[in-house]
This record gives structure tokens, sequence and C-alpha cells, in this order.
């Protein structure tokens, strides 16, 4: 069976979390990605959840708490603002981060993520990450200044040096108009030698 994106998205993070591990949720909407990092941390674990419209802060809330999930920091903010808002002692701790660009599905579509920050907080989420930390990107072509994102994002992964990391790309090829791409990160536990 061929897999969703966001399956594929939760097979990479969740294998790689444990209980007592940090997570990044970049965009953090209406935040299922959110409650599934929180589950995947445990108790002992934390995650930090970026967003900038007020209405899905306060839906992930919410959720959160239906859900009886204590761990997660939101900030109301840009995730280009991401190594800023992770206390210094979890840089290079954070075990994944998710991203899943683009806009809000039934909510304000003029509030679309943007590859002059978009770039800027996936370097911010990589350099936080942990050997054998985890970064996954779920980019969508469809609307407005879609494929000039999606066109960022891919070179800002190609450039990543292939001695500390690899990426990968997933992609239904045969989807006729607004090419969709997951993008999937994984910091090497030992770089390689160059
Ligand atoms: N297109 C996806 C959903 C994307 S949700 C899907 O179909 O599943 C994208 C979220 O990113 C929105 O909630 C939006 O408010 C948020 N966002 C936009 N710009 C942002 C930024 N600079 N920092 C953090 N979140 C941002």
């Amino acid at each position: 069976m061929i897999k969703g994106f966001l399956e594929v998205a939760k097979d990479a993070v969740g294998s790689s979390l444990e209980d007592g591990d940090i997570a990044i949720d970049g965009t953090v909407g209406n935040g299922f990605d959110t409650v599934f990092l929180a589950q995947a941390v445990g108790s002992t674990g934390f995650v930090y959840g970026f967003d900038v419209q007020e209405m899905a802060i306060a839906s992930a809330a919410k959720r959160l708490q239906k859900n009886g999930l204590n761990n997660v920091t939101l900030c109301h903010c840009g995730h280009e603002q991401v190594v800023g808002k992770i206390p210094e002692k979890f840089h290079g701790k954070v075990k994944a981060a998710m991203f899943n660009l683009g806009f809000l599905p039934r909510s304000d579509k003029n509030i679309i993520t943007q590859a002059q920050t978009t770039v800027p907080a996936l370097q911010g989420a990589y350099d936080v990450l942990c050997p054998g930390g985890v970064l996954s990107v779920a980019v969508y072509t469809g609307h407005e200044g879609g494929v000039e994102e999606g066109d960022a994002v891919q070179q800002w992964m190609e450039a990543l040096d292939w001695n500390e990391c690899r990426c990968a790309s997933y992609t239904f090829t045969n989807k006729p108009k607004g090419r969709e791409v997951l993008y999937l990160v994984e910091k090497l536990r030992k770089p390689r030698k160059a």
C-alpha cells in the first residue's frame, strides 16, 4: 500500500521519538501533529509549537487539554524564531521537528508560510537537532507562492552536507496539479569522514 504524506512523516518522526525527548512542531495549525508529538515524547519530554495565527494556537491549546497533555509550550510567533524560543540547554538535543507548510484548511487562506521565513526556520530547526534527529517538511505548491516556497525548500535541502545528514523526498508522481513533496532529513549519528 502506498502511504499518504502525513503517515510517512509520522512514521519517520515517531520511530525516532522516545520518552523524555524534545520535539518541535513548526506549524501548529489545529494541533493534530502537536498532539502526536506530545504523546510520542511522553510526560517527561517537551514539545515547542509555533504558529502566527492566534486562532490556531487557541485551537491547539484546546486539543492538547482535551488529550490531557501539558508538556507543550505553544509560541504565538513565527517559526523563524525557533532557535531563540528553545532554551539553550536544549540546543543540539532536539530529536524531531515537523513542518506542514502552506495554509490551514478552513481558515484564513491569506496566512501562508513564506519562503523567506520558511528557509531560516528549517535551518534553525536543523541546527538544534541532535545527532540522529529527524526533520520532516510537507510542501504544497497549489497556492500562490507555493512553487517559489517549494523551490526554496528543495534548494536548501540540496545544499545540506551529505557527510552530516541525509535527505529524502516523497511525492505522488502522477498528481496532475500542485506538486506536493514530503522531505525528510536525518542528521547522522556519526558524521561521515569528508
Ligand atoms: N497545508 C497544510 C496545513 C498547513 S498549516 C495541510 O493541508 O495540512 C500551516 C500553518 O502554518 C497555519 O496554521 C499558519 O498559520 C502557520 N504559519 C504561517 N506562517 C507561519 C510562520 N512564519 N511561522 C509559524 N507558523 C506559520
